[in-house]
């Protein structure tokens, strides 16, 4: 039994979860094994040039990374190889970020290891600090199962480094500033997206920020369109689409300044985690109230453009 740190790390593959039926996991590497050819320029070398890692990457369904739950038997699964960091999923693969632990990386020499080392710990009042990965060595095909004893702030780091050279006004008019994925999501021109219209859709990108690509703007909040704009976070049936207009037509009306003296205001009156619930009624209405509280909350004088819609 070896124990080793291992840092943040990015695996990309084919994903799938208990909830697709029994044989699942030999499926997806069925796939990824048939089509890695389409990821191999994308995988972390080492000095030698041989694969880093071949990983079969777990969590939880909450994606944070927690062992898989009711007894081990329900979770998420990523059938890939290690990549780095910047690296871009090719349509129909997944990139996880796997957060930083110190491990306890066992030999898989028999059927029950997993079981075998789950027993070992608790006899020994070692808590499993998140989901067991299975690790095959590149270069002799021997397999390994990582367990998580500590976890070690890499992640978040890392993370944090990407945000500090990335916009943080986000393509739809959300501010990564006050969104509960603050923390593990980079930012939607990052390469780490971790916005679930952005990791929820095959191509792995946002239909708002490809929709902005392809036409050259920043943002939304450059497109005469908005108001009637249905593109992704836009959609009937998103619950944030109003909200994200507003701060979006505000951004574009009044400029950046405004907005986030507008959001501070808003999250020192209200308590709650989602604008959605103060702003999304009526997009007129939300950028009157969003007015109000970037001339009530603003600490810099900062000038109104005037509206030009
Ligand atoms: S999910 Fe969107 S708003 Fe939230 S941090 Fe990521 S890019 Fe920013
Ligand atoms: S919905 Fe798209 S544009 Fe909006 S925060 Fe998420 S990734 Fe960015
Ligand atoms: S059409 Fe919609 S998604 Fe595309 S840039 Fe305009 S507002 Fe954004």
């Amino acid at each position: 039994m070896e124990k080793i740190t291992k840092d943040a790390f990015c695996v990309i593959g084919k994903a799938g979860s208990t909830k697709d039926g029994e044989g699942f996991v030999q499926k997806l590497w069925n796939e990824a094994n048939s089509h890695f050819v389409e990821v191999a320029q994308l995988a972390a070398k080492n000095a030698d040039g041989s694969l880093k890692g071949i990983w079969g990457a777990m969590t939880d369904f909450s994606f944070e990374f927690k062992p898989w739950e009711n007894n081990f038997s329900e979770g998420m699964y990523l059938a890939g190889v290690e990549a780095e960091i910047s690296a871009v999923a090719p349509k129909g693969w997944k990139k996880w970020i796997i957060p930083g632990f110190e491990y306890l990386k066992i030999p898989v020499q028999a059927p029950d290891t997993f079981e075998k080392t789950i027993k070992y710990l608790k006899e020994n009042n070692i808590p499993l600090a998140g989901a067991v990965q299975d690790f095959t060595e590149p270069k002799t095909g021997e397999n390994f199962m990582f367990f998580p004893v500590a976890c070690n702030d890499s992640k978040r780091k890392l993370i944090q480094d990407l945000k500090s050279t990335t916009n943080q006004f986000s393509v739809c008019g959300l501010h990564c500033e006050y969104c509960f994925l603050s923390e593990w999501c980079a930012g939607c021109k990052s390469a780490c997206n971790m916005c679930s219209y952005a990791t929820l859709s095959d191509d792995n990108t946002c239909p708002n920020v490809a929709c902005c690509k392809e036409k050259g703007f920043d943002g939304c909040y450059q497109c005469g369109k908005i108001r009637g704009c249905q593109t992704g976070f836009y959609s009937p049936d998103s619950d944030g689409a109003n909200a994200s207009k507003a701060l979006a037509i505000l951004r574009r009306d009044y400029g950046d300044k405004a907005v986030t003296a507008a959001l501070a205001k808003m999250h020192e009156k209200y308590d709650f985690l989602k604008l959605q619930e103060v702003l999304n009624a009526d997009i007129d209405k939300a950028v009157e109230q969003l007015k109000t509280f970037a001339e009530t909350g603003a600490q810099q004088a900062f000038i109104i453009k005037g509206n030009a819609e």
